[in-house]
């Protein structure tokens, strides 16, 4: 939707707003928010309203710490499922801006919002009119106990594609479909996914920004809509051992200034185009890089091995699931490459920014082209992988920092202020980790040694 000013003066009246939320995503991807009465509806429209950012993961230091809202007009939205007892609530998705010197406002360097649309800058400086992203959220769906809190405990015993009685999260997913197209998306598919309390809800593709903003109004919904039934929605990517995990696939595709699908090209025997190679090798190049990105979290690293869909090597191919980025059938303006190593946990601000890194490098003619491999990479051992060039993605969170630390071109692209707060934070994160005794460490030797 595209809003005026007038436009949002007249619906907060029309609908009687009673408080606005000034939603932001800070750099673990969490989506966060200032809410203000709707008197200050004129303050929130001059970009007046202001937080403190010393306390936001990621963001800044105590002694500069005053940060600005600025809400793009275009993401303002009524929250259907907030409880009205006291009143509509709305709100807007904001950029986050400082005052400069001169008490001018100016981006915020580490607002991931603002670090995606830097790297659109770039693309469109390189002729591309927009980058197209469809992504695939999975989540799982648990019992919630006596206190609220979460449990372990599944509320079905479905499985791929499954249909009610057995899928009795059924209701909950139409419910969260239902709110979701209240507030205007647009819903192409849900269903259960291979893994018992799994569930997938597919919505149409938009441009990146666009997408990154739903990506975290989606998730709000599930969260809020799975309570009502007394359920606990989680992105967690491998939330129980032993069984499948969760993905959150992004399919991308870039636009012609003259809105033509840069990856289609009916004259090549696989219908991709040059740019598409390009795009598919730069990726590539920086799989290993960007995957502190796409994969933030400890937990993202036991989601990524073998036997459960997830890809853990580094290749590509036209349909083979067990590569890295699968081209889907659909050819002509549907032409796009699929990324399976994200998960549910990444930023997608941030992870969508790093995909558009790398691929452009790979554009612009920067890394060798790759070959796509139709080999099931699962029945090679290392050696017949290391024949065909595939690499492994990293094993766990600390590979992945030493990795992205070797990335020049995705630390650029994610900026000076956030590669050193990203780095900090997750080498706390793994070493507190890695000092942790685990139960099946427990299991395995207590008794042994
Ligand atoms: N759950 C799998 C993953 O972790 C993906 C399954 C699918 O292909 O949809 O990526
Ligand atoms: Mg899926
Ligand atoms: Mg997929």
């Amino acid at each position: 939707m595209s809003y005026t000013k007038a436009d949002i003066r007249r619906i907060c009246k029309e609908e009687n707003i009673r408080y606005i939320r000034m939603m932001f995503t800070d750099m673990m991807g969490s989506l966060k928010n200032v809410e203000i009465p709707v008197t200050r509806l004129e303050d929130c429209l001059d970009n007046q309203v202001m937080f403190d950012g010393s306390s936001i993961e990621g963001f800044v230091r105590i002694y500069e710490a005053d940060m600005y809202l600025h809400p793009d007009l275009d993401t303002f939205l009524v929250l259907s499922w907030e409880n009205t007892a006291y009143g509509k609530v709305a709100r807007f998705i904001c950029d986050v801006y400082q005052p400069s010197e001169n008490g001018e406002h100016v981006p915020f360097e580490g607002d991931p919002r603002g670090i995606l649309k830097r790297n659109i800058e770039k693309m469109r400086k390189l002729g591309y009119k927009a980058f197209n992203c469809g992504v695939e959220p999975e989540f799982f769906l648990f019992k919630l106990n006596g206190e609220g809190n979460p449990t372990l405990e599944f509320n079905d015993t479905g499985s791929y594609f499954d249909l009610a009685p057995v899928d009795s999260a059924e209701d909950c997913r139409r419910d969260i479909v239902l709110e979701l197209q209240k507030i205007g998306f647009t819903i192409e598919a849900a269903h259960h996914e291979v893994a018992t309390g799994q569930h997938e809800i597919n919505f149409k593709f938009d441009s990146a920004v666009e997408v990154c903003d739903q990506v975290q109004t989606f998730k709000l919904v599930v969260k809020n809509i799975a309570r009502r039934h007394g359920l606990h929605a989680t992105f967690m990517p491998k939330p129980v051992e032993g069984i499948a995990g969760s993905g959150m696939h992004v399919n991308c595709s870039l636009l012609t200034m003259d809105d033509k699908n840069a990856f289609y090209d009916p004259n090549t025997k696989n219908q991709l185009s040059e740019v598409a190679e390009k795009w598919i090798s730069g990726i590539i190049h920086h799989a290993k890089g960007f995957c502190l990105i796409t994969n933030p979290i400890v937990n993202s690293y036991k989601r990524i091995v073998p036997g459960y869909e997830a890809p853990c090597y580094i290749s590509w191919s036209n349909a083979n699931r067990s590569t890295m980025i699968r081209i889907p059938a659909a050819r002509g303006n549907k032409t796009r490459t699929e990324v399976r190593s994200v998960d549910g946990s990444a930023n997608p601000y941030l992870a969508i920014a790093a995909i558009l890194a790398a691929g452009l490098d790979g554009v612009e003619g920067n890394v060798p082209l790759v070959s796509p491999v139709d080999e099931n990479l699962f029945d090679l051992d290392d050696e017949g992988r290391k024949a065909l060039g595939v690499e492994s993605l990293p094993s766990d969170l600390n590979e992945a920092i030493k990795e992205f630390k070797k990335d020049t071109l995705i630390q650029e692209a994610m900026g000076s202020h956030t590669v050193k707060k990203l780095l900090e934070a997750k080498t706390i994160e793994w070493n507190a980790y890695h000092k942790f005794v685990t139960n099946w460490e427990i299991k395995r030797y207590i008794n042994k040694y």
